[in-house]
């Protein structure tokens, strides 16, 4: 059985090379680094495209800690966060999996749209989310105990939740919850401007369509359009689409094929550019 790597080379691997732009909207940096100080797991609550993983990686980055960021999936299992023996030429061999060479090296271990995940999957994280901190590793017969730099972060969607989809409440009660919305229509022009290089009356505008579609969450539109695309539709504008082109492929299409529902949206854009 191989050593695990946790290596120089294993942290480095995971650490951000530059700054991440962040604008922050409020206190949550603060928030965070305090959450962070005493190590409480926390969940970013909020519609998918708001900025939250941004916020993450921005926040690994100013506290100079590694980033293992897991896109979670219904196929998910335990050993995908986990680890499992891979058989190779000279026999059996144990992989780490991301959570475990997370809670080794003292990364921040992000779990992204963790409602995806099977309930089952995620009592793995129980262990590691209390006072113990620890992960066992049971096919392998080992307990890793974190690293004192490990943390544990979750973002969650509540708009998809349903029934069968959600956290158990013994999950969620371990987590302390952060807040995120679509930032205040100034404050996320600068963001659209500044992404995707639009000027900031284009930016402005692209909000207000936004924001139009935002009114009609629950009347026919699960979501409204988010800060990431707002983002696409300012990267095709700079690269010379008409608006009105850009806002129907970037901001309309993908949310909805509901033909009286593309009709108001459309009509939104021809109204306010
Ligand atoms: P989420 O994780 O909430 O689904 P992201 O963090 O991926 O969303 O945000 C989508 C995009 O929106 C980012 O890539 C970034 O361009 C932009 N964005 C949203 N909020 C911010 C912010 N506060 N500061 C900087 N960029 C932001």
């Amino acid at each position: 059985m191989n050593a695990p790597v946790t290596d120089l080379a294993t942290t480095q691997q995971y650490m951000l090379a530059e700054e991440p732009y962040y604008r922050a909207v409020d206190a949550e940096t603060d928030v965070y680094e305090a959450a962070y100080a005493a190590r409480m797991p926390v969940m970013l609550k909020g519609p998918t495209g708001c900025g939250k993983t941004r916020f993450v990686e921005y926040m690994a980055w100013k506290l100079g800690k590694p980033l293992i960021t897991v896109a979670c999936n219904e196929d998910m299992t335990a050993s995908d966060l986990v680890g499992r023996f891979l058989l190779d030429a000279d026999g059996t061999r144990w992989q780490d999996g991301p959570l475990t060479i997370a809670a080794r090296i003292g990364a921040i271990c992000y779990l992204d749209e963790v409602v995806e995940a099977r309930q089952d999957t995620m009592v793995v994280i129980h262990a590691l989310t209390d006072h113990r901190r620890v992960l066992p590793l049971e096919k392998r017969g080992e307990q890793v105990t974190a690293h004192p730099d490990f943390q544990m972060v979750i973002s969650y969607n509540p708009g998809y939740q349903s029934l069968m989809k959600d956290l158990k409440q013994s999950t969620k009660q371990r987590f302390g919850a952060m807040v995120f919305d679509y930032p205040p229509a100034d404050v996320e022009a600068e963001i659209v401007a500044h992404e995707s290089g639009v000027e900031a009356e284009v930016a402005r505008k692209l909000v207000q369509v936004a924001q139009r579609s935002r009114n009609l969450k629950g009347h026919g539109l699960d979501e409204g359009m988010s800060t990431r695309l707002l983002v696409h539709a300012g990267q095709l504008i700079t690269r010379g689409i008409p608006a009105s082109d850009a806002c129907r492929m970037t901001l309309v299409r993908p949310l909805t094929d509901d033909p009286d529902m593309l009709d108001t949206l459309d009509s939104a854009i021809d109204t306010v550019f």
